[in-house]
């Protein structure tokens, strides 16, 4: 088969109706199936490259040029490909009294326990600065852990300054999931369950986490350490867009057949997402970067901190740097940046050749 390699990564049915459509359009997919794949996946499914008990890791470049790294066992291989679909399912809940919760401070003492597979640190208002660093050190270790968790920061604002803020940058390259929360919050029991929506592309998230770890708490009386957790409805978050999280220019999300979506549903819209995916890999677009003017750059970061595909990063003498196979043209650092420093090329048709300015690589 010669055609473009799509990437298709999740557990279920969506990302098996997904790999077909796209191995019927003529391209080639490759079939990520992380652990866990629902029963009655079929055991051969000619034409289709398929990696089991695999996850993706990491994602780098962009559309037309995706590097996916992917993990077994602990070895990385890395898979090259014009599009990605993610068809995530979510977990089951846990078994009532199974599923854990910490304190901060509980967690930091005692470590996160390396079975965990989700893990959502949540910082309620009362959260102070200190909690908050503590958090993003937890975060990264937890990352680190062999079974190589999903890590998901709930904080109202993050503050990170300094030193702090290199922290920070550390957490999002390692996969770290920042997600803002707009207000107060409540905690409550039965099922452990957390919801955000990210704002960029309106999508409802919903996470299933196995340890919930939390610090300033407003109502925390409901929380125990075997009882499970629901944060209520009202909590809507801005998530941060980790090296996984989908929304990115290329890579499309499916509906899962599970929360309620009728099968039929379900289906064409992992059908649909598979021939987005391969429309975008055939007719890669050009797109156009921000630029940093670093005669101007106060190495304040701000851009760092608000950038929703991480395409920020602190370079040189901490001035910014933009990575132009992230940076998906969105405007939100140039309207953020106190030194006017950022731009968008006004013709909108630049590509990676705009690395060639500087500060941008
Ligand atoms: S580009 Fe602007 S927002 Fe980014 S670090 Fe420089 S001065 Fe701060
Ligand atoms: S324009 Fe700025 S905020 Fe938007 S993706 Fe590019 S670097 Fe990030």
């Amino acid at each position: 088969m010669s055609g473009p390699t799509i990437l298709v990564v999740g557990p279920g049915k969506a990302a098996v109706d997904a790999a077909i459509e796209i191995r019927d359009q003529g391209a080639e997919a490759v079939l990520v199936i992380p652990r866990f794949p629902y029963p009655g996946l079929p055991e051969v499914l000619p034409g289709i490259d398929v990696l089991s008990e695999h996850e993706l890791l990491r994602l780098d470049g962009g559309p037309g040029d995706f590097r996916a790294h992917v993990i077994s066992s602990g070895n990385v291989t890395e898979v090259h490909c014009a599009a990605v679909v993610m068809a995530p399912e979510p977990l089951p809940p846990m078994p009532s009294g199974t599923a854990g919760v910490m304190t901060l401070h509980q967690a930091c003492c005692e470590g996160i326990p390396h079975s965990v597979q989700q893990l959502v640190i949540f910082l309620g208002p009362e959260a102070d600065r200190p909690s908050f660093v503590r958090a993003v050190d937890l975060a990264i270790k937890a990352c680190a852990l062999p079974a190589h968790p999903r890590v998901w920061l709930f904080s109202e604002e993050m503050q990170a300054y300094g030193a702090d803020e290199l922290l920070y940058a550390d957490a999002q390259a390692a996969g770290v999931t920042f997600v803002r929360t707009n207000g107060p919050v409540t905690l409550n029991t039965d099922p452990l369950r957390i919801g955000a929506v990210d704002i960029p592309s309106e999508v409802p998230i919903n996470i299933l986490p196995d340890l919930l770890v939390t610090d300033g708490v407003t109502d925390s009386e409901a929380l125990s350490r075997s009882g499970p957790a629901q944060l209520l409805e009202g909590t809507v978050g801005h998530v941060s867009m980790g090296p996984v999280a989908t929304m990115r220019e290329g890579v499309f999300l499916c509906s899962s057949y599970d929360g309620g979506a009728l099968e039929g549903e379900s289906r064409t819209g992992a059908r649909a997402a598979a021939a987005r995916a391969v429309t975008l890999a055939l007719n890669p677009l050009t797109r156009s970067a921000a630029v940093v003017d670093r005669d101007k750059c106060s190495a304040c970061l701000t851009c760092v901190r608000s950038c929703p595909f991480l395409a920020a990063r602190p370079g040189d003498e901490g001035k910014a740097v933009i990575d132009s196979t992230l940076c998906q043209a969105c405007g939100v650092c140039v309207g953020g940046c106190p030194s006017r420093a950022l731009s968008l090329p006004e013709d909108g048709t630049m590509g990676p050749k705009a690395g060639l300015k500087e500060g941008l690589e």
